[in-house]
């Protein structure tokens, strides 16, 4: 009964939320989804954080925007290259799983996302990207979205300013009755840190001395062994530029009605800077800085509160289903977990652990002695206290084990004072990595479901 009556709440559409809310004892279901991913923005950079002090404030509009939503301050991405992490936040599937284990890999066509369930359920669709890596013929990711701006021409970025100006003129010519799913890719923040002067200067030293000199190699500074020079002066920059993307939340959130539609602002995975010998990269290792990611999600009606449980990127596409009152259609078996249950403080935990994989970078690791195998990939495992990572060996696997109560740069591998530990992470790893697809799925999809996903139109013959 209550699900009927939240239907026709959702059918009724705008004006009506009071009446709804006395009618079903509950607000109406939010019309319209908002996605908005921040490319290599890393959780302690925002505001949310704590980050701000000493006049370096990143993110003014994300904090109020996070001022009357959720926030979740233990969000973790699935792996830590563009491509893949946006394929699990729209599958609700690990990477080994959808498949997309590196940026140039295109999503299998029975791979079912976020933006075709929302399409056939009549949702007006659209996506706007600012970074190669994302466009649809690389990636597959376009899939679902009646509109995909992914063309660069021969750039492989473009400024956010100019993909949210697009956003926004599409809202402008949307018809009041359509609900929509609009998804926004923001690439400012990736490196190499480049954006108009007054961003660089933002948040500059007095006296930042000569010119900085733009980044040689970024992502592969050190593998011919040059110390990284200004490191400071290259975080200044990076943190300018979570500044510029939040001016760009500035501009397209008045366009968007916050009473009646969810706003996600998540990022895709984050950035190492200068605290390991690999400084200013990502996609190849999985410390926290580079998995832990700022989630923001504004829900109509909803409490503001901060969510300390584990949440992960898979878990967004059961949640946003379910808080935009849509079915799962029959087939599709999303390996994350809708979260929903803990916007209102209603449960305690999610997971007991979270899950990543990176690719592996053989030279990368060949200081520390290891002989790794690039065909497998790095893969981790966190508890609440501990991390465990496995570098894969081309004779054996190579484990680090990290006690984040004590250290929490993941510095000191404590993987023989904490043999057990390690132990039993390796066989929790172990199994999630062999489970490779959703409960109660076929090894591959079995014929009915894919005859029920065909028949949606979800696969093609
Ligand atoms: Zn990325």
């Amino acid at each position: 009964m209550m699900r009927m009556n939240r239907a026709l709440c959702v059918r009724a559409g705008l004006g009506i939320a009071a009446a709804c809310l006395l009618a079903c004892g509950r607000p109406p279901v939010p019309r319209n989804l908002v996605l908005i991913t921040l490319d290599t923005v890393r959780y302690d950079h925002l505001g949310i954080s704590g980050y701000g002090g000493y006049g370096r404030d990143t993110t003014p509009t994300l904090q109020r925007l996070a001022s009357r939503s959720i926030v979740f301050d233990n969000a973790f991405a699935q792996q830590t290259n563009t491509n893949p992490s946006h394929a699990s936040i729209f599958t609700g599937l690990y990477p080994h799983v959808h498949g997309n284990q590196g940026n140039a890999a295109l999503l299998a066509p029975d791979r079912v996302t976020l933006a075709q369930i929302l399409r056939r359920q009549g949702f007006r669709t659209a996506g706007f990207v600012s970074g190669v890596t994302m466009e649809d013929r690389f990636s597959g990711l376009g899939r679902g979205f009646e509109v995909y701006e992914d063309k660069l021409g021969r750039k492989v970025r473009i400024s956010g300013r100019i993909a949210a100006r697009k956003a926004i003129a599409w809202l402008r010519g949307l018809r009041p009755a359509e609900r929509y799913f609009l998804f926004l890719h923001l690439y400012d923040a990736h490196g190499p840190y480049v954006a108009p002067r007054h961003y660089h200067e933002l948040f500059a030293s007095a006296d930042p001395g000569p010119e900085l000199p733009r980044i040689p190699h970024y992502q592969q500074l050190l593998h011919d062994n040059q110390p990284l020079t200004h490191q400071s002066d290259y975080v200044d920059r990076y943190d300018a530029m979570i500044r510029y993307e939040d001016d760009i939340l500035w501009r397209l959130l008045p366009e968007i009605n916050l009473e009646d539609t969810i706003v996600v602002v998540l990022a895709d995975h984050g950035e190492t800077l200068t605290e390991r010998y690999h400084a200013l990269d990502h996609g190849a290792q999985l410390y926290d800085e580079q998995i832990h990611i700022p989630l923001v999600l504004s829900l109509p009606h909803a409490r503001p509160r901060r969510i300390a449980p584990f949440v992960e990127t898979v878990d967004l596409l059961p949640t946003l289903l379910e808080l935009l009152g849509v079915p799962t259609p029959p087939g599709v078996r999303p390996q994350g977990r809708s979260f929903a249950p803990l916007l209102d403080g209603g449960r305690q935990e999610l997971h007991t652990f979270v899950f990543a994989t990176a690719r592996t970078e053989p030279s990368w690791f060949a200081d520390r002695g290891y002989e790794l195998d690039d065909k497998r990939p790095l893969k981790s495992v966190r508890s609440r206290r501990f991390k465990l990572i496995v570098y894969p060996g081309v004779a054996r696997d190579y484990l680090e084990l990290y006690d984040l109560a004590a250290d929490r740069g993941e510095t000191r591998d404590v993987s023989a004072r904490y043999p057990k530990v390690r132990d039993s992470l390796r066989e929790v790893l172990e199994r999630w990595y062999a489970r490779r697809l959703a409960p109660g799925e076929g090894a591959t999809l079995s014929a009915e479901a894919r005859e029920k996903l065909q028949a949606l139109g979800y696969v093609g013959n």
